[in-house]
């Protein structure tokens, strides 16, 4: 099939994700055919550095050697079967390794198929717990605003990204949303470094007086993604924990997207010391291959679903695809990789070299700030520096920004003003930077 076919079937019969489908006619989407390491390869055969790990989900580059090998080893004995009164090798060791990485102790494991379908199924522990612990009354969860938990109704219920979620109001889930940290625009005055979590106050008082109607609380640990990689201190999380011990109210981490290396640590609640009630993981969970998502639990949740058929009490959620082999075979692997390349001991160059750029950045007139957590940084665009304003949404300057970096070789997918970095960890050294060039070019040129 040639380019131009493509496109008009394209066009005929896709309807892409997060996309409003008018956009195509000015810029049509990209026929990929190939990857190699950080690169996407197009039809015309230019080369994108994949500055956001295309999606967040790509860790050691695309067409890697090891994992293709696990996936065809896997296809080779058996790609898909039942997970109810059935079970298989790379399951199993999945689930145990996982157990043993996470924070704390979190022994039991939940499989799904994405995102959103983790998160679902914590929120639907935490409540089917109170409700089979004598708590029917915990019935609701505290979520932050700006925070993203996936698009499916529940998951979009504990969303507080309004781009996303406003037009759905009238069918999504009642709920608490407290504001969250916002470290740009402190409204306290702080600074990350300085900061005691002083935000953390509205949190504190209404779990103080409502705790009765709550069965969880829901946060992205120290990175809130889709709200533009909104960066946070971990004394929010020890807070976090603290409080919900103390109140009885669950702690479900969405390490959805800040799992698997992305802080610098192999899961993000270890800069805080601290360990949740349900752990939610997927994206990197397969290096970018295939999808898959767990939800990790303590062994007190757990308790609580196991007992005689007769009582009702079993956790009846169910994926036809949950636990697929071939998808569980390449997260094997990638833990693999993980130990065997010491993967996290070798991006301390990179963090740095991401780090070095605050200055270059924030010297652009247009420029609010410059952010970095582990190998994740951020640079939030701004009309006027002095007074933090930003550019009004319908100028579409991050977009004007991705335009710039496709002509010169990089994929960028701005979060309305917010430029953001999220490369493949195996990035070399060379490759980051010439990605934080092509930004660096690109962001001048759509500020200008
Ligand atoms: C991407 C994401 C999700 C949803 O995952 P999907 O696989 O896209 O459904 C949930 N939470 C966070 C923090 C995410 O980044």
């Amino acid at each position: 099939m040639d380019k131009a076919e493509l496109l008009r079937l394209d066009r005929e019969h896709v309807w892409h994700p997060c996309t409003q489908q008018k956009d195509h006619e000015l810029l049509p989407p990209i026929p990929i055919v190939r990857g190699a390491g950080v690169y996407l390869e197009d039809i015309d055969g230019n080369r994108y550095i994949d500055g956001v790990s295309s999606w967040w989900v790509n860790l050691f580059g695309h067409n890697h050697p090891r994992l293709n090998r696990a996936l065809t080893d896997q296809a080779g004995r058996i790609a898909h079967h039942i997970f109810a009164g059935f079970t298989h090798p790379p399951a199993v060791e999945l689930a145990s390794r996982l157990s043993r990485l996470a924070p704390g102790e979190l022994p039991r494991v939940f499989f799904a198929d994405n995102g959103s379908a983790a998160v679902e199924v914590a929120l639907k522990m935490s409540f089917q717990y109170w409700q089979q612990t004598g708590h029917p009354g915990k019935t609701k969860f505290v979520s932050l605003s700006e925070a993203y938990h996936g698009e499916t109704l529940g998951a979009l219920s504990v969303g507080g990204c309004e781009l996303y979620r406003q037009v759905y109001r009238p069918i999504l889930l009642d709920g608490f949303q407290v504001a969250g940290p916002d470290c740009f625009r402190c409204p306290y005055g702080q600074s990350r470094q300085s900061c005691a979590a002083e935000c953390f106050g509205a949190m504190e008082q209404l779990v103080t007086e409502r705790h009765q109607e709550i069965a969880a609380v829901i946060v992205e640990p120290l990175i809130q993604g889709a709200a533009g990689m909104r960066i946070y201190p971990p004394r929010y999380l020890q807070k976090l924990r603290q409080l919900c011990t103390t109140f009885s109210v669950h702690y479900i981490a969405d390490e959805i997207a800040v799992g698997f290396g992305r802080t610098g640590r192999m899961f993000a609640n270890e800069h805080a010391g601290v360990a949740p009630d349900l752990l939610c993981l997927s994206k990197g969970i397969t290096g970018g291959y295939l999808p898959l998502a767990v939800t990790l639990t303590t062994e007190t949740i757990y308790q609580a679903f196991y007992d005689d058929y007769s009582t009702g009490k079993a956790f009846l959620h169910s994926h036809s695809y949950t636990g697929n082999p071939l998808a569980c075979a390449v997260a094997v692997e990638v833990l693999n990789i993980f130990e065997e390349e010491a993967v996290l001991a070798a991006l301390g160059p990179k963090m740095r070299l991401l780090e070095s750029q605050a200055e270059r950045f924030e010297a652009l007139p247009h420029v609010g700030e410059f952010r970095r957590c582990g190998m994740v940084a951020a640079v939030e665009l701004v009309q006027d520096k002095n007074g933090k304003i930003p550019f009004p949404w319908q100028e579409r300057r991050g977009l004007q920004v991705y335009r710039q970096a496709l002509r010169r070789g990089a994929l960028l997918r701005p979060l309305g003003n917010v430029i953001y970095f999220m490369p493949p960890l195996s990035i070399s050294e060379e490759e980051l930077q010439t990605l934080l060039d092509i930004a660096f070019e690109a962001i001048a040129a759509a500020t200008a």
